[in-house]
């Protein structure tokens, strides 16, 4: 019998590296001779791929390259079961008896699938906006002003709008060949009055309908929200749409979604508490013990800001939020503490040494201008996140991914019977890698590389999934211009058409309408006359160029 262990992610480096592959082999229990063994031209592969993970068949994936953890190495065969998990790790000339197909991927990269294991999406509404940073009654801007544009997006969200940017977002990340997310979702209820949409905890099934339609592995990682901030403050009426009344609803809810979640091998839950601004202490503490009674991870943000931490204090007798955590919560390794940005460096070492998770978001700590956590405290226990100077580890890129793939599945505890079949399919022969070799390709992957541009497949549980192609078809003339993109790609379409704001009085915002449309659309239309009308009426003169359609068609305007 297998023994129960960790998701691939990383880790298949273990079993090819340590001499695994023997132990894997053996336990290989059906061996016949090859039955086929499939070559074909690039331009086939993935589509090859995504036939033979769908029909339930085992197959064998042969690429140029694997990652195995600590480098790329050449002929190293990736046994798969029909039940989307690894039966066997060996290299070539070993699997001689082998009854499945056989993928030989020239050209193409095998890596274990990411892992994002902090994510908000339905927070894709605000793409572009976050820059803007808008003012307060003072003038200043600052995070909070920040977060009051997040509670507009949500005041008049509908349920179609949550499902087609969590849509969006998930299949993005499955662009970028992420396989799996931490969905730290706190947007519960529907709106008011609105039919269904208006049902207590709707929007939890939403989120999970998204996942499962982009066929990405989902924890959805519960929370439980209160209060508008530390000492019972009142919430917002936007907050409300979060609001959690009582443990008893809170652990009702998630049985429910066990429930259904029981059939679906890519879903699973954690528990949250939002913050300690909005959870109180006694009530983060009965939430915890019960997530450590059922087992289950447990998510907290935690001193992203420096208000949040003096905030705290006052409430507390001058306590922060992490010294109040370590002091009243048994921390172990389920346990993560997203961002640090402000945590003590005592305090973050005496974290990580229980084995806490530290889950440094970087790009919206970037964005958002938090400040950096203390890297050097946190040891081994970061996912997802950037450091520099701070570590011993002397190849940078090997680090990072580590924290993106095995590091961020220990922090979301994904266990299964065996090691699933989650990878992201790189191309090396693509522009912005075909100067690598194996030694220089992780770090030209993880500095150098557009995702989606380089990840051509991905799979989860052995079935695999194309990358949206994003390419501009030329020579379509308006009225079909979308003829030729997948289904895929037109919702994403319509969905961003359908989230720009052309009523805005703010030409940032109406310039965001465009970020996520793709120019054979024809849905740009609409919101390019809206930032002419925009700019006319300030006293601009627009000159509108039409040109074929091209990545870098502009339009000019001048006083
Ligand atoms: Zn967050």
């Amino acid at each position: 019998m297998q023994p129960v262990i960790r998701t691939l992610r990383g880790s298949l480096s273990r079993q090819v590296s340590s001499g695994l592959p023997s132990k894997f082999t053996s336990a290989f229990r059906n061996p016949h001779s090859v039955r086929h063994h499939s070559s074909f031209p690039n331009v086939n592969m993935e589509q090859r791929l995504l036939q033979s993970g769908n029909d339930g068949a085992a197959y064998v994936l042969a690429p140029e390259l694997t990652w195995t953890g600590e480098r790329f190495e050449r002929d190293v065969r990736v046994h798969v079961g029909g039940d989307g998990l690894i039966r066997a790790v060996t290299h070539a000339g070993d699997d001689a008896d082998v009854d499945a197909v056989v993928h030989s991927l020239p050209g193409r990269a095998l890596l274990p699938g990411m892992v994002n294991a902090h994510s908000h999406a339905f927070q894709r509404g605000l793409r572009g906006l976050g820059e803007t940073y808008p003012k307060d009654a003072t003038g200043e801007s600052s995070f909070w002003t920040w977060r009051e544009e997040m509670y507009k997006l949500v005041g008049g969200m509908s349920e179609t709008q949550i499902y087609d940017l969590t849509r969006q977002c998930f299949s993005e990340m499955r662009d970028a060949g992420i396989t799996s997310v931490g969905e730290f979702h706190y947007f519960h209820h529907g709106r008011p009055g609105e039919g269904k949409d208006g049902e207590q905890f709707a929007y939890d099934e939403t989120v999970l309908r998204a996942a499962k339609d982009v066929g990405i592995r989902i924890v959805l990682l519960n929370a439980y929200y209160e209060h508008g901030g530390f000492q019972r403050a009142p919430m917002s009426e936007s907050q409300k749409r979060f609001k959690v009344d009582s443990h008893e609803v809170y652990w009702t809810q998630m049985d429910a979604l066990q429930a259904k979640l029981a059939v679906t091998a890519t879903q699973s839950l954690g528990v949250v508490a939002h913050s300690m601004r909005a959870v109180e202490v006694p009530d983060i503490i009965k939430l915890h013990e019960e997530s450590v009674r059922r087992g289950l991870v447990f998510h907290i943000h935690l001193e992203e800001q420096t208000k949040e931490v003096e905030d705290c204090k006052v409430a507390h007798d001058g306590e922060t939020p992490m010294a109040l955590l370590l002091k009243n919560l048994k921390i172990d390794e389920k346990f993560t503490a997203v961002h640090c940005t402000w945590t003590k460096a005592d305090e973050l070492k005496q974290f990580v040494d229980k084995k806490g998770n530290v889950c440094i978001c970087p790009l919206t700590e970037g964005n958002l201008g938090d400040g950096f956590p203390f890297i050097a405290s946190c040891s081994d226990r970061v996912c997802l996140g950037v450091c520099a100077e701070s570590t011993p580890e002397s190849d940078l890129a090997k680090l990072l991914f580590r924290y993106a793939t095995k590091n961020g599945a220990e922090s979301l505890n994904l266990q299964v019977e065996g090691y699933a079949a989650d990878f992201a399919l790189v191309d090396t022969e693509e522009e912005q890698l075909k100067f690598s070799t194996p030694s220089s390709l992780m770090g030209a992957f993880i500095f150098g590389a557009n995702g989606s541009s380089v990840v051509k497949a991905t799979s989860v549980n052995g079935k695999w999934r194309q990358t949206v192609s994003k390419e501009i078809q030329h020579g379509v003339e308006n009225g079909d211009a979308d003829s030729s993109l997948s289904d895929e790609h037109r919702a994403q379409l319509q969905a961003a058409a359908a989230l720009a704001d052309v009523t805005s009085d703010d030409v940032v915002k109406l310039s965001c309408g465009l970020n996520s449309i793709q120019s054979t659309s024809g849905e740009e239309a609409t919101v390019g006359r809206a930032i002419q009308d925009w700019l006319t009426v300030r006293g601009w003169q627009v000159h509108m160029q039409k040109v074929p359609p091209q990545p870098d068609a502009a339009v000019k305007a001048d006083r």
